[in-house]
């Protein structure tokens, strides 16, 4: 099992966490809330999980164009 993290924006792969730190971060993911997780978690076929977050880039432009961001939302 592998946590692959990609931006929810514009669906980059962020990065592959190891196995080693999967059990923290499902433990972690626990105390979120139920129905905001299905935002951000998506269980793969292969039994991988996704975790959609923020890429570096996005968070710069969300920096700079927070409207723009709150737009993007809100239309979803
Ligand atoms: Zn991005």
């Amino acid at each position: 099992m592998a946590i692959r993290y990609t931006c929810r924006h514009c669906e980059t792969e962020i990065g592959i966490l190891p196995f080693e730190s999967v059990k923290e971060t499902v433990l972690l993911l626990q105390q979120i809330d139920e129905g905001e997780a299905e935002q951000f978690l998506t269980y793969e076929k292969d039994g991988a999980l996704t975790v959609r977050c923020i890429c570096e880039q996005c968070e710069q432009s969300l920096q700079r164009f927070p409207d723009y961001y709150t737009l993007n939302k809100w239309l979803q």
